[in-house]
Order: C-alpha cells, then structure tokens, then sequence
C-alpha cells in the first residue's frame, strides 16, 4: 500500500516536472521565435540601407555581428537589435511612389522591378521608369532600352563595390560565416546577384514582418541561374579577394547583358548582330570586353531606334504622297464635273437657238408672199442654225479634248497608287508573317500558337473534330547554357524546334511557346495517337547529334500531352497538358506523359 502511495507521489512529481519542462520550452520557443522575427526584420531593412555609409552604424552593425556570435542573453541582444533598427528607421526612406501602370515596356519594368536598385541611383531610376511608362508604340522602346543599360551598368557597379567589400570581410573572417548564427537568407544575400535581384522578397518582407514569404519565383530563379553561374564561372577559392569579386562582377555584368540582348524584338539582321554580341561576351572575363559588349549594345539599340523612326518617316512620307494624290484626283474630277456642267448648258442653248430659228423658219413660211422671199429668210436662218452648231461642236471637242487628258491622267496616277498599295500590302504580310515566326528558331511563335489553338478550338466546337497539345520541355536546359554558354543553348534551340517542325505533319502546328518549351497542335488527332508520335520525337531528339568542345552531349526533352475535351477553353486546355508535363519531369525526364 505504502509503496503505491510513493509510486503515485513519485508519478505525480515526474508529471509537474515533465509539465514544467513542457512550460519552459514552449517559453524558450517563443524567445526564440521573437528573436528570429526581430533578426528577419532586421535582415529585411539591413537590404534595404545597405548601401548608406554611415559610420557610427557600421560600428552598431559591428557590434551587433559580434554579439550575434556570442551572446546568449536575449534580453541584451533584444537592447543591441532595437537600437540598431531605431538607426536604420531613422535611414529608411519614404512610402513607395505609385505604382507604375504596365505599359508596352512591361518586360523592361519587370528587370527592373527584380533589381535592388540602390538608394543613391534612385533618381536615375525614376527617369528611366518615367521614360518607360512614358513609351505609347513598342517601336519606341529602342530609344529607352540604352537609358535601361545605362542604369544597368551603374548598378552593377554599386553592388559590385558592395560585393567586394562584403567579400573583403569575409576573407577575414571566415569563422562567423561558419558560426551557423546567420539568418538562412543572409549567404544568399552576400551574393553579388541575390543583392541585384532582391527588391521583391525585401519589400514583401517589410510587409509581412514576421514571416519568411516564399520568394518569387521569378527572383529565385534568376538567383539559381547566377549562382549557376558564380559556381562554374568564379575563380576557385584561394584567390585575391578584390580579384575573385572584380570577375564576379564582370561575369555577372555580362549575363545581365545576355538576358537584355535576349529581351530586345529585334529585325533579322540585327538579331545577328544581337547574336554576335552575345556570342562575344560568352567567355566574359575582361572589362574592356563588357565595356566593348555594352557599346556595341548602345550601338545596336540606336540603329534599331534609326530603322524605327526610317520607317516611321517613310510611312508618313507615304501617307503624305496618298494625301496629295488624292487632293489632285479630287480636283480633276471637280474639273471633268465642270465640263460635263458646261457641255449640259451649252447643249441646252444650242436647242434653244436651234427651236428659236426654226420657229423662226416657220412665220417665214406662214409671212412669205412669194417663193424668192422665203427661199431667202430659210436660208438666213439655216446659215444662223448651222454658225451656232459648228461653235457648239468646236467647244465639245475641246472639252472632250480636255476631259480626255484628265482622263489619262487620273488612270496613269490609279495605276501607280495600285501599285503602291500593292507594295505596301506585300511589306505588311510580310511584316505580318515576321509577327507570327520566332526570330531564333525560324518556326512559329507564341502568337501564331494563339491564333491555331483559336482556330482548332472553334473548330472542335462546331463539328466535334478532335485535336491533341503536346508541351514540350528541353530537360536541364539552364545547365546547357551554364556548362557551354548562351550561343550554344542558342543551337541547341533552333535545332530542336526545326526536329520538332519536320517531323509532324504538315498540318500541324509546332511553336515556340517560350524559353525552352515548345507547343505542337495537332488536328484529328486522338491523346493516344500522340502520345506514340511523341515518343518517336522524344527518341528522335535524344539521338540528336549535339557537340561542344568536341564531345557528345545527349540533349532530351519530356512532354505533356492532352486532348481537347468538350467545353474547354485553351488556358484549361493548356494547363492539362502542362500537368502532364510536371509529372514527366517528377518522373525522371526525357518522357512522355499524357493528361487524364
Ligand atoms: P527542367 O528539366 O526542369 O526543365 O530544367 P531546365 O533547366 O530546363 O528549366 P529551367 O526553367 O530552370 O531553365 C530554363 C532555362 O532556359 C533558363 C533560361 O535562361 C534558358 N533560356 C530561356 N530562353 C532562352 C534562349 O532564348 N536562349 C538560351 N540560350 N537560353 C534560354
Ligand atoms: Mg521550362
Ligand atoms: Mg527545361
């Protein structure tokens, strides 16, 4: 009996303790979990101010860094963490201006959007963004895409110097970037890219304070691309410090030029110049290169600006000449109204004189006494008759004359407008047909894709006539462009898509959706008949010879497949087969899947 009583006090005394315990983690958890908020905001505004030079705060900052490596009192830490946030509120700047609405620039807006663009360079930034939203015809975004590199260069300075100086420090110690106290944002933020394209993430952290938001996704994936990068590119580890940053930056610059020359919709021909600027900064690692790179850029977006306004100007010129034309055609015709006016009236005097004489005639005939008389006042009257039609007749051939040059005059000008118009409905189909053919591949874009699926669709509705998507994706293809450059991920492209356009039928359709993925629509087609031609594709592509550096690499590609159900429209459609996609690249790549 005693030993149960002592056994229940003990159960008793082991449950208050194993609550206590309880009652304490859950305390220090909430410590902690405050303290992780305050470091995630401070984080935040750190991204924020971290190009303010203010040496009293750097000393805040450096005690802080200290005591975040050894202190393990919170409540001191909590002290150091608050003052240093009430310097940097202090620093913050103003509410963010309004919103830019979304304008033809909208992909120029977007890098910049991605960009953390320092405070220093702001009002730069303003006038470009002025600029930007200021562009009403995409043919005018010639001219604001130099102001874009300009300000692109300027801050990859700025983030450079910051980089250095970042990198600088961490030389140095190296102890504290081991120490496991830093925030799991903060190694992505030391890095020269994360510092470029971190504006999205920091500003929905000051938003949402408390929370770790997912980051963008664009964000992220340009910070795997640049990390990629970094990975392969930077110089290994026991370097010069300055020296490993300085080519960072130089690499860094280039890729940034890269992916501009890759957003500019440019003429056949300068897309070969384009190409050729890309295909030289390819192994970028001199900065008289990426100066030579951005001049030939400046050049190539001011003679694309020139051939704009050439065109414009020969448009208007057109215009001009059509305006006169038809202000001389309006004219003659006025004129040849004129005659025929005049050749009415005076048609109508001549048969007033004609009756007028003739009735003259006949009082002759009633009046005449005698055969001699009358023979005498018709003959007058016949030579008065005959004087008036030989004046009538004289001036209706001259006005004859007269409208017969107008007449030849307005056909020869008909003829040569028609053959103007003609000339300029060529140039629009083919401006049209450029339109619709994505300038890398030579095959049919996103906008042609549009319009077929449109078609496809309508058809389906009205008679019931089947028809399949596929979505193809190159497999790992950032890791092409990484390992062998742009200009090989270029190649590879092209060659893809001309496989994927010669190998389906004539009337399907295969475009290039975007990146790396391509479309195929194809008509009287069941998912299942897809799905077997989308093997022989996917083989065909995975045998495709590719060589760089004089080895074979084997490129693949997987596929989403779906076919068009009843009531659906051609994003639902789209997303079936994307699905599909998803699920061919979870499965492993190079493989075929197709929606339910
Ligand atoms: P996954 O197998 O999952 O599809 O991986 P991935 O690497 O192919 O896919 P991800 O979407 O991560 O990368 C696509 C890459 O395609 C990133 C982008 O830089 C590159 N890219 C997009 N357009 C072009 C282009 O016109 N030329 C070149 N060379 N690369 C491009
Ligand atoms: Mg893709
Ligand atoms: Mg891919």
């Amino acid at each position: 009996m005693q030993g149960d009583q002592s056994g229940s006090r003990r159960a008793d005394h082991w449950q208050r303790k194993f609550y206590q315990s309880l009652d304490e983690l859950e305390q220090k958890e909430k410590e902690w979990s405050e303290l992780e908020a305050m470091l995630r905001r401070l984080a935040t505004r750190l991204t924020l101010v971290a190009d303010s030079s203010n040496p009293a705060f750097d000393k805040q900052l450096d005690t802080l860094r200290s005591a975040l490596r050894n202190e393990h009192n919170n409540q001191r830490l909590k002290k150091l963490i608050d003052e240093v946030t009430t310097t940097i509120s202090r620093m913050e700047p103003g509410p963010a201006g309004p919103q830019i609405e979304a304008t033809p620039c909208k992909s120029l807006e977007a890098l910049l959007d991605e960009m953390n663009i320092p405070r220093s360079l702001e009002r730069q930034e303003r006038y470009v963004r002025k600029k930007l939203a200021a562009v009403r015809d995409p043919a005018e975004t010639g001219g604001v895409v130099k102001d874009v590199a300009e300000l692109l260069a300027l801050i990859i300075d700025r983030h450079a110097d910051k980089k250095t100086e970042h990198l600088i420090a961490e030389r140095r110690q190296p102890a504290e970037a081991e120490s496991g106290k830093q925030h799991p944002g903060q190694a992505e933020k030391s890095s020269l890219f994360a510092g470029l394209f971190g504006r999205k993430s920091a500003a929905k952290h000051v938003a949402e304070a408390d929370n770790t938001p997912a980051q963008d996704e664009k964000t992220r994936e340009a910070v795997e691309a640049l990390s990629a990068t970094d990975a392969i590119r930077q110089p290994a580890g026991d370097e010069n410090p300055a020296e490993v940053a300085e080519s960072g930056r130089i690499v860094l610059a280039a890729d940034t030029l890269i992916k501009l020359l890759e957003k500019l919709q440019l003429p056949d021909d300068l897309y070969l110049q384009a190409d050729l600027i890309k295909r030289r900064l390819e192994p970028c690692k001199e900065e008289q290169q990426l100066v030579a790179g951005l001049d030939a850029t400046a050049e190539l977006v001011a003679e694309m600006q020139q051939r704009v306004q050439q065109e414009k100007q020969e448009l208007e010129d057109f215009l001009r000449q059509l305006t006169e034309r038809l202000h001389e055609l309006d004219q003659d015709l006025r004129e040849t109204a004129r005659l025929r006016e005049q050749s009415q009236h005076a048609g109508r005097e001549i048969n007033k004189t004609v009756a007028g004489e003739v009735h003259g005639i006949e009082q002759s005939v009633r009046q005449a006494v005698d055969l001699e008389s009358l023979k005498t006042a018709v003959q007058s009257r016949v030579i008065i008759i005959r004087d008036h039609m030989d004046r009538f007749i004289e001036s209706e051939e001259l006005r004859h004359g007269q409208s017969k040059r107008i007449i030849k005059k307005l056909t020869a000008q008909l003829q040569d407008t028609e053959a103007e118009v003609d000339a300029l409905r060529q140039q629009l189909a083919e401006a049209k047909d450029a339109a619709l053919r994505d300038q890398l591949t030579g095959i049919p874009n996103r906008l042609a894709y549009d319009q077929r699926i449109a078609q496809e669709l309508a058809r389906f509705k009205r008679y019931a006539s089947p028809f399949s998507l596929m979505i193809w994706d190159v497999d790992k293809f950032k890791n092409i462009n990484d390992t062998y450059g742009h200009v090989a991920g270029d190649k590879v492209l092209t060659i893809v898509a001309q496989f994927l356009q010669n190998n389906v039928r004539e009337t399907d359709e295969a475009a290039r959706y975007g990146g790396e993925e391509f479309v195929i629509i194809l008509p009287e087609t069941r998912g299942k008949q897809a799905q077997s031609l989308a093997e022989k594709l996917r083989s065909g592509i995975e045998q495709t010879p590719f060589h760089f550096r004089n080895s074979r690499v084997v490129i693949t590609a997987s596929c989403g497949i779906a076919e068009v159900r009843e009531g659906e429209d051609a994003a639902a459609l789209f997303s079936r087969a994307d699905s599909a996609l998803y699920r061919a690249k979870e499965k492993g790549r190079n493989r075929i899947e197709i929606a339910d």
